[in-house]
Order: structure tokens, then C-alpha cells, then sequence
């Protein structure tokens, strides 16, 4: 795996790369586990090279702490990256990424999605996204990129910029993957401790259970038992649980409104900030 950290060595051993191979990207902020490497698996086979980027993107984090504390663990990253056959690892800088400390912003209005669900509770935080994902695509020009459902309004977001900013590429979306207990893999379930860690399988375990009373409860009615069903545990704190149509990723209040509807939460477990999302159909 060929492991690059400035734009302009990467993008040189790109451009030849380009002409005869097809290109697959995965960007993430390392802490890598078995969600991201589903991604490099389902590149790997659609793709003939697969770059994978690996930045915490300071853009993203409204707040300052969690960028502090966010989990790296470049070496342990490296070896799983291998092991998945991944052919190359772009790791920039901050100073690479935002020369000059110049941490402006992509001059792009995303629309009501912004400020919804995640959007409410982590002000600017797509702001950062579209600004990260636009320049590594950039870059890296891929002809597809690979994202995670888990981030389902991220997801979202990205086709949206992509298909209005005309930019050369095909989104694909992945299934989340998720633990035994079916909790989502994520890096921050590191942060769990152990007694978290069982609660935070309780989630998930809502959320399906969900989808099995749609069909005899209202959107309130569902709403109300999943919030508090979970309200009652005790450190856990739900910070939003909302049921969107997923096209357009809009709340909707009639299940009579979308055949896709999606049911999107964010907990706070602890000091611990999760986030899951099922599709009810
Ligand atoms: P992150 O490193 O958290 O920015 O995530 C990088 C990519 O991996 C994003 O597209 C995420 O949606 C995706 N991802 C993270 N966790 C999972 C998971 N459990 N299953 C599938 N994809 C995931």
C-alpha cells in the first residue's frame, strides 16, 4: 500500500493511475473498524485501485473537545488497511488540507437539511462535511466514493452536492454494520464503558423493534414509545428521534406520506454521543 500525505504526490501517482484503472475512494477519519472496512471491501469490488483518506477534519467539530479527544490509531489504521487490500492511504496534515489555517468554509448552500436532526445539534457540522468531501474529491477524483448508511444524513447531503455541483463521481451507499447485540460500529464506541457498552445495545434493539409496531401505531405513537422507552434508562439521554421520508430526507408526520421512511436517533450515553438510523420498510 502506497501511503501518501502531501496533494501533490498523491495526486501525481493518481493521474496516471487514472487512465486505466477505475477508481474507488473511501474518506474517514481513521479509527478504523469493521464498518469502514465493508466500505474498502465493497470499493475493492467494483474498483481496480482503492484510496482510502484518512483526516479529522477540525471543520466538522463544533465542538472543540470532541476534536481533541477524537480516537487515532494511524498505525493500527495502517495494518487493517493492508490487510484489506487497499492500495493507497492519503493521511494529510491540517495545514495540507487548510493552508494557512485557513478554515473556510465550501461556498455552498446545502438547504433545509442543514439544520435538522444532526444538523440542530451540531451547528455547522455539514458545513465542515461538504467542505472536507468536496476538496478530497478533488483531489483524489474518484469514479466512485463509498459512504456509509450509518451517516445516513451525511449520506444524503453528499449526493445532494455532488449531483447539484455536477462533480464527476458515483455515490454508493453501504449497509451499517453493527455489533452482536446489534449496537452500529463506530470509533467512538470506544468511549463506552462496559456498563454503556451493554446499554448502547439497547438502541438498536429499539429501533428494530420499532419497525415491527408500524404497522399498528401513528408516527406519534412510535415516536413516543421509542423515546420513551430509551428515556428510561438510566445515563441515556436522546437528544432526537425522528422518522423522515428518505428521498428528500424531510420529518414526515403520516406514514401515508413515503413507502421509505426512516427512523434517524442520537443518543447521549454518558460523555458519549451515538447516532443509528433503520429503514422502516
Ligand atoms: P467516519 O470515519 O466516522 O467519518 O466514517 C467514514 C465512513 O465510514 C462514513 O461514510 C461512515 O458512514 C462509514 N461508517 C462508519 N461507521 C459505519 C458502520 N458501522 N457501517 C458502515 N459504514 C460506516
Amino acid at each position: 500500500m502506497k501511503i501518501y500525505s502531501k496533494i501533490k504526490d498523491v495526486e501525481k501517482h493518481l493521474e496516471t493511475l487514472r487512465k486505466d484503472e477505475k477508481i474507488g475512494f473511501i474518506p474517514t477519519m481513521g479509527a478504523l473498524h469493521e464498518g469502514h472496512l465493508s466500505l474498502i471491501k465493497e470499493a475493492k469490488r467494483e474498483a481496480t485501485k482503492v484510496v482510502c483518506s484518512i483526516f479529522v477534519n477540525p471543520t466538522q467539530f463544533s465542538n472543540k473537545k470532541d476534536l481533541l479527544n477524537y480516537p487515532k490509531t494511524l498505525e493500527k489504521d495502517v495494518k487493517a488497511l493492508k490487510s484489506s487490500a487497499c492500495d493507497i492511504l492519503f493521511a494529510p496534515s491540517v495545514e495540507e488540507m487548510y493552508p494557512g489555517g485557513n478554515q473556510e468554509y465550501l461556498d455552498f448552500d446545502i438547504g433545509p437539511i442543514e439544520n435538522i436532526l444532526e444538523g440542530e445539534f451540531r451547528k455547522d457540522h455539514f458545513k465542515g462535511v461538504v467542505t472536507i468531501v468536496y476538496k478530497l474529491l478533488q483531489i483524489i477524483k474518484p469514479h466512485q466514493a463509498y459512504f456509509g448508511e450509518k451517516d445516513f444524513q451525511q449520506l444524503m447531503i453528499i449526493r445532494e452536492m455532488v449531483r447539484r455541483l455536477k462533480i464527476p463521481v458515483k455515490i454508493r451507499a453501504c449497509p451499517t454494520i453493527r455489533e452482536q447485540d446489534g449496537l452500529a460500529m463506530s470509533s467512538r464506541n470506544i468511549y463506552l464503558s462496559p456498563e454503556e457498552r451493554k446499554k448502547a445495545g439497547l438502541i438498536a434493539k429499539t429501533l428494530f423493534e420499532a419497525k415491527t409496531k408500524k404497522t399498528y401505531l401513528s408516527i406519534k405513537e412510535l415516536k413516543n414509545w421509542v423515546i420513551n422507552t430509551l428515556q428510561d434508562i438510566s445515563s441515556l439521554k436522546v437528544e432526537y428521534f425522528e422518522i423522515v421520508n428518505e428521498d428528500e430526507f424531510k420529518p414526515i408526520k403520516n406514514w401515508n406520506e413515503t413507502a421509505a421512511a426512516r427512523a434517524c436517533i442520537a443518543v447521549k450515553l454518558g460523555g458519549t454521543r451515538l447516532i443509528d438510523n433503520v429503514a422502516l420498510y
